[in-house]
């Protein structure tokens, strides 16, 4: 059987045509020196890696090398098979290989043709919501027939409650123990380190599952003991509790470590036995075979020019307290605790991603891409292809609505409704003027101003903006957010 050259995002078994086919996996250092990823999540790569490695025994070939290129070599002459890699940078480079055949892509619900067929008959109207209904009939995933279970095919209503005031109702994660292979991958990123090679972040124990028997088990626990909490607040958030009652599957997912069909099949069995509401399981269903998958496909569909994309003509760089994550420095107190926990966990859920960071960029006119490489690097789950379209099409609206209908720019009161942020902040978040202004609030209203005419057209934004027109105090918001500029707020 053809060795199977596994990168280390396809570390599951389905990346595999038998159990016990020959492996290759390489550690190439040169990915570590292109960027300044996260250590935890540095360290997490790492440890998965080697992890499989160990696993699979003398199944495997591991090396560690500085290059690809380099470990290539020292295979020459036996034929390679590598699943269809997540990078257009590694595709290209796969591709031409000489003796190493590119399958399709693993690891997601809705094959390549399916989505492509599926986008062509879109005409241009490409929406999240088509794509997910399409992915619940083709896969028959809580169908009852052709109708979706309940009858509805989006409980999105039911799910977006503020956060409880007695906190989440469910048992904490799991959390990893680390081992001997943990040890050896901080002692070498302590000396890459010393070497020269640059992280962000702090270390940490490692929070996230890096072999499918951790992934399998918080999978397992989450289906039992955190889904039935998780779709009424997976909109909320807590300054005291980062995990409330999200499943923390996105690293082993794009990791390989779980195959996604399998996480949405056992969600379903929850709902059909009873065990989990149906608003929890579809919201968790719709983040898999919906958002995951869309935002996978589209990162190939758009191309390569998409990641350049700057509908708004957003041209100020990010700062460096922000992209050096020094939330210490911050006085407000959502920005501040987000960018803590990215800084000491390399993961925040989807909310404080959408609302607090890309919400705080979005106002300030950040270059898109510069948000999409800062994401890249800085949490435990990103890849390129992940951040791509999240950030560019969604975050920051650079795309002027190719993939979304609406900018999610909001004020203070949005975070205010949906956290505990406000109540122990010295902004206040109903002001937009003045020493107390929330940089959020005040910052909603100067996106709007700024960006009047390229956002007109949008009748989703139409009362937004009436109520801009009829603002008195918009000169001095403007002036005051001029003043503000890029200062940590
Ligand atoms: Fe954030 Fe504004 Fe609320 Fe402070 S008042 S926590 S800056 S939204």
């Amino acid at each position: 059987m053809i060795r199977r050259w596994l990168f280390a995002d396809q570390l599951g078994p389905h990346f595999l045509d038998a159990p016990r086919q020959p492996v290759l996996l390489v550690e190439s250092k040169a990915v570590f020196r292109r960027r300044a990823f996260h250590r935890q999540k540095a360290h997490l790569v790492l440890s998965a890696l080697r992890h499989r490695a160990a696993e699979l025994g003398d199944q495997a070939i591991y090396l560690r090398t500085e290059t690809y290129g380099e470990a290539l070599r020292k295979v020459s002459g036996e034929p390679l098979d590598v699943c269809h890699p997540t990078s257009r940078r590694a595709l290209s480079f796969v591709q031409d290989l000489d003796g190493v055949t590119v399958l399709p892509p693993r690891g997601f619900a809705t094959d390549p043709a399916s989505f492509v067929t599926w986008a062509d008959g879109r005409h241009g109207r490409l929406r999240m919501e088509d794509f997910y209904r399409d992915a619940r009939r083709r896969l028959d995933v809580l169908m009852d027939g052709d109708t979706p279970a309940g009858g509805k095919w989006n409980l999105d209503a039911e799910n977006r409650q503020p956060p409880p005031a007695s906190g989440v109702p469910a048992a904490p994660p799991p959390m990893p123990v680390e081992d001997e292979i943990d040890e050896g991958v901080r002692r070498d990123l302590d000396r890459w380190e010393r070497e020269g090679i640059r992280f962000v972040g702090r270390d940490g124990p490692r929070l996230f599952p890096a072999t499918r028997r951790e992934a399998l088990a918080r999978l397992r626990h989450f289906v039992e003991h955190r889904l039935p909490a998780f779709g009424p607040y997976e909109d909320a958030m807590l300054a005291d509790d980062p995990w409330m009652a999200h499943s923390l599957l996105s690293a082993p997912l794009n990791l390989g470590l779980i195959d996604p069909l399998d996480a949405v099949h056992r969600a379903e069995a929850a709902y059909r036995s009873g065990a989990a509401p149906l608003s929890s399981v579809e919201g968790f269903v719709r983040q898999l075979i919906g958002w995951r998958d869309y935002i996978w496909h589209l990162y190939w569909y758009f191309g390569s020019g998409y990641a350049a994309t700057d509908g708004l003509r957003a041209t100020r760089h990010v700062p460096v307290w922000f992209r050096d994550l020094d939330a210490d420095e911050l006085e407000a107190r959502c920005l501040s605790d987000v960018l803590a926990g990215v800084r000491d966990r390399g993961w925040v859920h989807h909310i404080p991603r959408l609302m607090v960071l890309g919400n705080y960029a979005l106002q300030r006119g950040w270059r898109p891409a510069e948000i999409v490489d800062w994401f890249h690097r800085s949490f435990v789950d990103g890849y390129e292809w992940v951040m791509t379209a999240n950030v560019i099409g969604m975050s920051q609206y650079a795309d002027l609505g190719a993939m979304t209908t609406k900018p999610y720019a909001a004020g203070g009161a949005y975070i205010n409704r949906m956290s505990d942020y406000c109540r122990g902040c010295r902004y206040d978040p109903r002001s937009r003027l003045g020493v107390n202004a929330c940089p959020y609030t005040a910052g909603y209203w100067s996106f709007l101003d700024r960006n009047r005419g390229r956002l007109l057209g949008n009748a989703r934004i139409g009362q937004a903006m009436r109520q801009l027109d009829r603002l008195e105090d918009l000169g001095a918001v403007r002036d005051q957010e001029r003043d503000r500029g890029d200062r940590a707020p």
